[in-house]
């Protein structure tokens, strides 16, 4: 069920397709689709914004709107075949966020 929570935003005009988004998201959230990033999945989004500072566009903000809720389950599932570092490196961010509950 959607509700309303915090989650990323990409403008389409400012983005050019770089990629930096792509592999600053631990969570496999993003893909450069038609050269332009695209958030492929509200579920994959922790809205927590790791993207942001690897955007040299400025183009991705955090808005807040309607979303389904963020899924660890399904996040973890993606990750697992990116290896331990990568799954390291996802729990460090929830954790410096503040994010007990998903890490746990
Ligand atoms: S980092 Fe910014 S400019 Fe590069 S693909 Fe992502 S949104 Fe687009």
């Amino acid at each position: 069920m959607k509700t309303k929570r915090q989650i990323i935003r990409i403008d389409e005009a400012k983005c050019d397709g770089c990629g930096n988004c792509v592999t600053g998201c631990h969570e496999g959230a993003l893909q450069v689709i038609d050269g332009k990033a695209r958030l492929i999945s509200d579920l994959l989004c922790d809205g927590l914004g790791a993207c942001i500072g690897e955007c040299p566009q400025g183009a991705i903000k955090i808005e807040e709107r309607l979303a389904e809720p963020y899924d660890e389950r399904k996040v973890m599932d993606g990750m697992v075949k990116h290896g331990p570092n990568t799954i390291k490196a996802h729990l460090k961010h929830l954790m410096d966020h503040g994010q007990k509950a998903f890490v746990k």
